[in-house]
């Protein structure tokens, strides 16, 4: 696919979750192509043991040290080294390979990705979260030790690709605006009433992409947009003002990049996540996916309206966290974190995510971070603060 003659190599962050399942899809039919080294998970051992199985791996890494003992026997016999903790998911992540995808989901995704840039590596981030926290923490270690980002998030991808992978300041001075496209979620065209209600088996049923639960919910409350939008100010620096998001139900054009001559430039693509993912691993070439191609008469029509942040506020306390900059945004992330896993814990209703994440915003305002170790220690007072504003509602 790729036309090298020797096999790729490839370490997967976080193997056993929906962008890890869609990327082994990818390796699964193209296996000559690929070298497994590292696959990664947080406690789901015998899955992780079958992928490493399966593709060969050289190693597997459990993050939960406890599950290390079912790891390692699911794996006896078969050569794969096993390792389990947070430092073993580092060590995993700085092994020399061609391209690390990062797809772990939250700030826990952060350390192993930085020990991946901080390698020199290509990283396919997925991972929103630890570019939304670290920011320019993150994008100064690419610079410094010559990273490259490719962005497997379906709009950053789309606006990578309409960029053709230029996306230095010095090379957007023609952008006029960036345009993020969303599709509303669940909840697209709920009353405030109904979202007050909301479950969250209603809340992960996605009507047009199949995502782990955390997305799902962030869908849902529109701060998957919000990231994303803190996300597309770190990957494509033309300013927060010239970033803007559309609701777009259809999930057909996945972002947009207009120029300073009136033309605008589009991705399209069948709403599926090995369509990004596939660019991200042949870029700058190009792989085959299995994917249905897309088919403009059976969808109809394409239909685009403003966002209503009356009713979904996430991605105004997005922006505002953007535009305030320094530890705003890993605060809102934190706290996001924690209201999406009480809401799924059937702890707080649906709404209350977003007033919740809104309360920490007011509370807490640390200096800026300028390590990993300062984005992680902003992280965790966030999610202390946001756990005890729980524990006291
Ligand atoms: P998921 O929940 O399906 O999978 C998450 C993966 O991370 C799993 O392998 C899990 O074992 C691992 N993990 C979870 N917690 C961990 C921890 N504390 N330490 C180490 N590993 C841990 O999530 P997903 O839907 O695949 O999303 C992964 C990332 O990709 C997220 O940041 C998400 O925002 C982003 N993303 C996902 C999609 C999608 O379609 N699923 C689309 C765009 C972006
Ligand atoms: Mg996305």
């Amino acid at each position: 696919m790729i036309g090298s003659a020797s096999p790729r190599t490839i370490t997967i962050l976080g193997a056993t979750g929906s962008i890890g399942a869609s990327t082994l899809d990818l390796i699964r039919r193209a296996r000559d192509d690929w070298r497994v080294v590292a696959l990664t998970a947080h406690c789901n051992a015998a899955e992780l043991a079958r992928l490493a199985r399966e593709f060969s791996a050289e190693v597997a890494i459990i993050a939960d040290e406890a599950r290390l003992p079912d790891l390692r026997a699911a794996l006896a016999g078969t050569g794969i080294h096993t390792a389990g903790g947070a430092q073993a998911l580092i060590e995993a992540a700085s092994r020399a390979v061609d391209i690390t995808v990062a797809a772990i989901v939250g700030c826990a995704g952060l350390a192993p990705t930085m020990a991946a840039i901080e390698c020199g590596k290509t990283v396919a981030l997925a991972n929103k979260e630890a570019l939304v926290s670290a920011g320019s923490v993150m994008t100064a270690a690419v610079a410094l030790h010559g990273a490259k980002l490719l962005p497997v998030d379906s709009e950053h991808n789309a606006i990578f690709q309409c960029l053709n992978g230029k996306c230095a300041a010095a090379d957007l001075s023609h952008v006029a605006s960036i345009t993020l496209t969303a599709s509303g979620g669940p909840f697209r065209d709920w009353s405030v009433q109904q979202l007050a209600a909301a479950t969250p088996a209603q809340a992960v049923r996605h009507p047009n992409w199949d995502m782990g639960a955390k997305i799902s919910v962030d869908s849902a409350t529109m701060m998957n947009k919000g990231l994303e939008l803190i996300e597309a100010f770190h990957l494509f620096p033309v300013g927060l003002e010239k970033l803007r998001i559309i609701i777009h139900p259809q999930s057909v054009v996945h972002s947009m990049v207009e120029f300073c001559d009136g033309s605008t430039l589009a991705q399209l693509g069948p709403p599926d996540m090995r369509v990004p993912i596939a660019s991200a691993l042949a870029w700058p070439a190009r792989m085959q996916t299995p994917c249905a191609p897309l088919d403009l008469a059976a969808v109809g029509e394409l239909t685009f309206r403003s966002a209503d942040e009356n009713r979904f506020p996430a991605t105004r306390l997005a922006r505002e966290a953007c535009g305030a900059g320094g530890a705003m945004p890993a605060v809102l992330n934190a706290a996001n974190e924690v209201a999406v896993a009480a809401f799924l814990a059937g702890r707080i209703g649906f709404t209350r995510i977003a007033a919740l994440t809104e309360s920490v915003l007011a509370r807490h305002a640390p200096p800026a971070p300028t390590t990993l170790a300062e984005v992680i220690a902003v992280d965790h007072e966030a999610r202390a603060m946001a756990a005890e504003m729980l524990e006291h509602a």
